[in-house]
């Protein structure tokens, strides 16, 4: 099945064809390391997750790189703000991002270089480049020259005026031209730096992508993503650098970006405080990272998407639903694990997820409308490899409604936040089941009191009876 995506330098949906028949490499700007993750982080790592499982189901050999910029200068303001070494700071903020993501079902990339073990490629980039004429050395800082390169603002299509109105470019007087942008600048004796043969100092941001994508996949290769907010000057810059030190070669053939998400119609940034971060929103949905995976695919990739409370109230209820129709089937056999065509045409469709979504939703239908025990289990394999296919339906319904799933996910592992904020974690399965049991016999003895009793008390610890025919009792975690 031919995969259409849209592709940022061209403008234009394209057919995706691989460079190397079968094989796909795929860059994405991962995070920078000095906070925790904010829900519009989130956003490109599920889309470019469910771009890698479709890109996998499709029999691709993929290799999904995504980088961690350990070295940059908002890290050593917080760092300094916060009054813990570069290295915690770094090491504390990854693993975080780590455990978060996973609990949002994003599976780790094949690759995951950090800045920092890359500085030497960077330094080596950065002397073609002033070797070749595109860059110059001024005070103790090395710039890209951006009147060497005739095609630059061609990814993002700026002009030169847009681009030294546009916000990120820093005026500074030994720049040659206000739009050239620093590839190296020096650092004082107390922030990280490198010898150079400019001497002590550190990378800029944009050289660091195109060196770690050039040690990863080489220099021309198939998918670099991110969200539409890195088109310029990131995108555009690592584009200079890596073509020029090339002479021209091309460098990443299409360029996937997503919209950007807003919360409660606000612009969200670090800078500004007021974002919502995947730890908390993960505590809102005691660890169901699936309810805010599900919130995050129901708007199209390329889309802006507003972040509501209200909203993430409505997916948890939607996944849920998706759930209770896997608890009725729960004794039929599992069909074969093969997910819906229509779904993975919506995919291919420039990941058209809100559409894969509903057929995920019909399917359910489908499933409640079935009588037949073999259309049943046919139909069970194929909502839960269509829900696998878009990093959703991972868990058993017994699972994912008694379980605790943050456990699961590790979330809880990390000792600086704890998401475990309701008690009903505190409540387990054998004092679930001995209370159920004794429930029960004050039912049989005819004293409901006591047994209402017993339902009280477990509702008040957050678990959920449901009688069911014929005696026995199931529960959930509310
Ligand atoms: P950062 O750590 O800020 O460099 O961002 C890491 C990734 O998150 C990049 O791909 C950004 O484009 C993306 N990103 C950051 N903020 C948002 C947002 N509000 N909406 C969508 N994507 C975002
Ligand atoms: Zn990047």
């Amino acid at each position: 099945m031919a995969l259409t995506l849209y592709n940022t330098a061209k403008r234009e949906k394209q057919e995706f064809v691989p460079l190397v028949p079968g094989k796909v490499g795929m860059y994405v700007c991962g995070p920078t390391v000095y906070d925790l993750a904010h829900i519009g982080n989130a956003r490109p790592v599920v889309i470019f997750d469910v771009l890698a499982r479709l890109l996998r189901h499709l029999g691709y050999d993929l290799t999904y790189v995504r980088n961690i910029t350990d070295v940059e200068d908002k890290i050593i303001t917080a760092a300094d703000a916060n009054g813990e070494s570069i290295d915690e700071l770094t090491r504390r903020t990854t693993e975080a991002y780590h455990a978060d993501m996973a609990a949002l079902n994003a599976l780790p990339p094949d690759i995951e270089p950090r800045a920092t073990e890359h500085i030497d490629g960077m330094i080596k980039m950065i002397t073609t480049l002033i070797d070749k004429g595109h860059a110059y050395e001024a005070e103790g800082h090395v710039l890209f020259d951006v009147t060497s390169m005739a095609d630059y603002g061609k990814l993002s299509g700026r002009n030169r005026a847009d681009m030294i109105a546009g916000a990120r470019v820093e005026v500074a007087p030994y720049k040659k031209d206000p739009a050239d942008f620093v590839l190296w600048k020096p650092s004082a004796d107390d922030i990280p730096g490198w010898e150079s043969p400019w001497g002590r100092g550190r990378p800029g941001w944009h050289i660091e992508c195109s060196a770690m994508s050039e040690a990863t996949l080489g220099i021309t290769f198939d998918i670099h993503g991110g969200g539409r907010d890195l088109i310029f000057p990131h995108h555009e810059n690592e584009v200079a650098q890596s073509c020029c030190a090339h002479d021209g070669a091309e460098f990443a053939r299409y360029w996937v970006h997503n919209g950007f998400l807003t919360v409660e119609g606000d612009k969200m940034s670090k800078s500004l405080g007021n974002f919502r971060t995947v730890r908390d929103l993960l505590g809102e949905v005691r660890g169901k990272g699936e309810a805010i995976r599900l919130k995050l695919l129901e708007t199209h990739y390329r889309r802006p998407l507003d972040w509501t409370s209200w909203g993430l109230e409505d997916a948890m209820v939607r996944i849920d639903s998706f759930y209770y129709a896997l608890k009725d089937v729960r004794d039929i056999k599992t069909g074969p694990l093969v997910p819906d065509q229509d779904l993975v045409e919506a995919l291919c469709d420039d990941l058209n997820t809100p559409l894969a979504l509903k057929i995920l939703k019909d399917l359910t239908s489908k499933l409640w409308a079935a009588e037949e025990k073999s259309e049943r289990s046919k139909i069970k394999g194929k909502l839960i490899a269509s829900g696998n296919l878009l990093g959703l339906l991972e868990y058993d319904q017994k699972e994912w409604f008694q379980g605790e799933i943050s456990q699961r996910r590790e979330v809880l592992a990390s000792d600086d936040i704890d998401i475990s904020t309701n008690e009903n974690a505190n409540i387990s399965r054998i004092e679930i089941d001995e209370l159920i049991a004794e429930r029960l016999k004050e039912k049989k003895n005819k004293n409901f009191s006591k047994s209402d009793e017993i339902r009280d008390h477990l509702k008040s610890r957050g678990i959920i009876l449901e009688d069911m025919p014929g005696g026995t009792t199931d529960w959930k975690r509310a």
